[in-house]
């Protein structure tokens, strides 16, 4: 019997009308998420991986104008639900574990308060059993002397246990879902990796889906079961984590591979590869590849119209035109658009 994903997104476009013109930060995205699958969205700021988490979260801001063809949690179609549904389902069957903790806290509120606000909103808990609660959730994700800190303001504890703190009230009401927003971005390099070992550990344990929102492809080794890579607000490459990391398809994706360093392979002062020039503002409708005034390998059929998404055997799909098999490329040509640019 098939299973039904925890979270399927259909042709998903978010349009922001501008005084003098319609941005389309998102241009039809579709992501499914199985029940324990960690599915990481990867790209360079600005690609449209955090409004994808907004528009799914029902959190856009109030000028952006979402459509879809489908989004559904567990089956339940959300497209046009209600604003006070919404409200049902954030903290409850779908939570957000935010970038930067200092300002998804209320500075205002104490942890404790802020907690059981949270669970006293989707459940019927006495204090007590809220503050039990919240004591059991801040041990889970290792937080010493939990009870000291549920009387603390977020101010008062470093960023990596504000993030632990996130990711507690996250898993407050056992959600089906979690989206994750670059939630190590703000955190140095050995708290990223606690933090990120702890969310692979809950997930495993509790089976819930997972959407890991990051810039960095290292981040995803060895977390992510599949990858979704977005450039200008469409999905460029999306595969298994062994099939983008292994043989990266599409350029955009091998660009970014390109600009991370590689254990064991690159040498101490050895310049890290880059893509040249900026990700450009997303207007207008797509009548070429998006990704064509930064492709080392742009060719005529790249400007004859929309790229379309294409397999290329198991599941692994890429929106590019040129051959499935990743023959048909100069690695030089990588040389050659950084120079000029
Ligand atoms: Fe580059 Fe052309 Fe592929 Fe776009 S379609 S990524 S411009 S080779």
């Amino acid at each position: 019997m098939a299973t039904t994903p925890i979270l399927e997104v259909r042709g998903l476009k978010v349009d922001i009308p501008l005084p003098d013109t319609v941005l389309h930060p998102v241009r039809h995205v579709d992501l499914t998420v199985m029940p324990g699958e960690t599915v990481a969205v990867v790209g360079e700021s600005g690609c449209g991986k955090s409004l994808t988490a907004l528009a799914i979260m029902g959190l856009l801001p109030r000028n952006a104008r979402p459509v879809s063809e489908r989004i559904a949690l567990k089956g339940e179609s959300l497209t046009g639900a209600s604003r006070r549904r919404w409200r049902q389902l954030r903290g409850d069957r779908i939570a957000m574990i935010f970038q930067d903790p200092m300002t998804a806290l209320d500075p205002c509120y104490r942890i404790g308060d802020q907690m059981r606000e949270i669970l006293q909103q989707h459940r019927r808990v006495s204090k007590a059993e809220a503050r039990e609660r919240s004591l059991e959730l801040l041990g889970k994700v290792g937080i010493p002397a939990p009870a000291e800190r549920l009387s603390q303001f977020p101010h008062q504890l470093s960023g990596g246990l504000r993030q632990r703190v996130m990711i507690a009230m996250a898993l407050l009401c056992e959600p089906e879902l979690i989206i994750a927003d670059e939630p190590t971005t703000a955190l140095d390099v050995t708290i990223q990796a606690q933090i990120l070992r702890l969310l692979r550990n809950i997930q495993r344990e509790t089976g819930i889906g997972l959407v890991l929102i990051t810039h960095d492809l290292g981040v995803v080794a060895g977390m992510a079961d599949r990858i979704v890579v977005m450039y200008g607000g469409e999905v460029m490459e999306v595969g298994s984590c062994d099939q983008v990391l292994g043989k990266p398809l599409h350029p955009y994706t091998e660009g970014l591979m390109r600009s991370i360093p590689v254990p064991g392979e690159t040498r101490r002062g050895e310049t890290l590869g880059f893509i040249p020039g900026v990700v450009p503002r997303q207007t207008g409708e797509r009548t070429r590849c998006g990704f064509i005034e930064r492709c080392p390998y742009a060719h005529d059929d790249c400007a004859k119209g929309p790229i379309a998404l294409r397999e290329a055997g198991d599941g692994h799909q890429m929106r590019c035109v040129l051959p499935t098999d990743g023959s048909g490329r100069d690695p030089s040509a990588w040389l050659r658009g950084a120079e000029a640019s």
